[in-house]
């Protein structure tokens, strides 16, 4: 999987909360959306990428979101807001995305998840 999709151990560059509970990490975007909002190397909770966007007028949708596992979480919140064609690209990839993953997990002899996701809104 790709390495910017890890979840790692620090808090939010921004406001400096623990990712737990209702601190979410913020969604993976495409780089050229992050840059927009954020230093590459930083980490933001959902909350400070909002704010950050809200501030500089831009509108997060989910064709700025990276279509990887990760962003399974945002995916709902997102999709609902999202024409029905972003929709349908944006599973496609994230189904390619998967499938590779569990051909990769399948050649280094890991048992496969299928997460919920991508067999839903099929
Ligand atoms: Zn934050």
């Amino acid at each position: 999987m790709d390495e910017d999709c890890d979840v790692p151990e620090r808090n939010c560059d921004d406001c400096g909360r623990q990712f737990e509970g209702d601190v979410r990490m913020a969604p993976v975007l495409f780089n050229g959306t992050w840059r927009r909002l954020a230093h590459s190397r930083e980490l933001l909770c959902g909350e400070c990428l909002m704010a950050r966007a809200k501030a500089l007028e831009l509108n997060i949708t989910l064709a700025d979101l990276r279509p990887c596992e990760f962003n399974a979480d945002w995916f709902e919140e997102f999709a609902d807001k999202a024409p029905r064609e972003i929709v349908m690209v944006w599973l496609k990839w994230a189904r390619l995305v998967d499938e590779n993953y569990r051909l990769w997990q399948k050649e280094m002899g890991l048992a496969p998840t299928v997460p919920a996701w991508a067999s839903a809104r099929t």
